[in-house]
Parts: structure tokens; C-alpha cells; sequence
């Protein structure tokens, strides 16, 4: 197999789609703020584009075009369920330090994302515009790729800890395209050796 890079950031660039639909999300907001719920409905409705959705679903699963590993000597076991780290997921505590800490970007791609708490209280203003049915393809394509999650850096089933120095905040396609490889077995830089990215976003939080 080719020796891959070493240097890439993530499986695979973002579309610039991406920061098209997080331009019109934030403006819903502003838009929302100022009880211009009409415009805010129809700007909710723009971001969920089709494109976004295909870059979501190139990302997901083993049949990824887009996931490319190699062996390598010395790697983490696949540990059974027994032997895995038991607490899995940040307390609520650990998670507000690590958006203090991270922001509101992919440590990994650098996209915006957006908690899972910001999108529900604005779907339960906004239900028709923001679609969240069980299956992917019912979910609204912007909410979905930009879902802000926390990420084992070690993979939790090759034995790595859940403590804040092995956990950043990715979004949902960084996360899921990793599976359970590690950076080295990618050839994915460290995300914790660059700084995470800033902007204005805020991750949407000034929605009430
Ligand atoms: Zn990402």
C-alpha cells in the first residue's frame, strides 16, 4: 500500500458549501433575535442543502472512498467491550470545558458545529424548517454534518482513556469516518498539537 501523508488534518477537505450554510444559520439567529422569525425560518431552510448531505454520507461507513489506512507495527490492540475505558462520554461538566477550551469548531476539519442542546431549542421553534427524524436522510443536512461531538483521539476500543486530554470536540463525519483507527493508521496529524481554529462563530449558543 502507498505510505499515506502524514500531514492531512482530515479524511477529507470540507466543501465550501459548509461555511455557506453556517453563514445563513448564523443569520436565522440574528434574524431570530430581531423577531424576524419568517426570515429566520426560510434562512433555516436554505442550509439544509443536498450537497451537504452527500458530503456527510462520503465520510460514513467502511465503504468510504474516503477512508484509507494502512497496518501499523506496534498499534493498539482492538480491545473486547471488558477491557475499554468504562466511562465513555464527557460528564456535562467535562463537556463545557471542552467547548471552553476547543470552541466551536472541528478539531480535526475546522467546520463550525453546533451542540446538540442549541439545535433542539431551535427546532422547538423552528420544527418545520428543521427536520430530526431516527434515520439520517430525515435529519436536516446542515444540523447534522455541523453536530458538535466529543471524540476519543485514542479510539475508546483500542484502549484509549476518556479523560479531557484524550477527547476533542469534532463534528459528526470527522467523528464517525475514523471508525476505530488511529491517527498513525490514517495518517492524520494530531489535532492537539495545532491550536483549535477561532472565528466569530458561536456556535449558535446567543439563540433563546
Ligand atoms: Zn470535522
Amino acid at each position: 500500500m502507498e505510505p499515506l501523508a502524514r500531514s492531512r488534518h482530515c479524511l477529507r477537505e470540507p466543501i465550501p458549501e459548509i461555511a455557506d450554510a453556517a453563514r445563513l444559520l448564523d443569520a436565522a439567529v440574528t434574524a431570530h433575535l430581531l423577531g424576524r422569525r419568517d426570515v429566520a425560518e426560510q434562512l433555516i431552510r436554505l442550509a439544509n442543502m443536498p450537497l451537504l448531505r452527500e458530503y456527510t454520507e462520503s465520510l460514513w461507513g467502511a465503504k468510504s472512498p474516503h477512508l484509507q489506512f494502512r497496518a501499523v507495527a506496534g498499534a493498539p490492540a482492538h480491545l473486547d467491550h471488558e477491557s475499554r475505558a468504562k466511562e465513555r462520554m464527557p460528564t456535562r461538566a467535562e463537556e463545557t470545558v471542552l467547548f471552553k477550551r476547543d470552541g466551536y469548531h472541528c478539531r480535526f476539519c475546522g467546520i463550525p458545529v453546533i451542540r446538540k442542546e442549541i439545535r433542539e431549542r431551535i427546532r422547538k421553534v423552528y420544527s418545520d424548517a428543521l427536520p430530526w427524524g431516527r434515520k439520517n436522510i430525515e435529519q436536516h443536512a446542515a444540523f447534522q454534518l455541523m453536530w458538535a461531538v466529543p471524540d476519543h483521539v485514542l479510539p475508546h476500543s483500542r484502549g484509549g482513556s476518556s479523560d479531557l486530554q484524550n477527547t476533542v470536540i469534532v463534528c459528526q463525519p470527522c467523528n464517525c469516518a475514523r471508525m476505530h483507527y488511529t491517527l498513525e493508521e490514517l495518517g492524520l496529524a494530531d489535532p492537539r498539537l495545532r491550536e483549535p481554529a477561532r472565528s466569530s462563530w458561536d456556535g449558535l449558543e446567543r439563540f433563546h
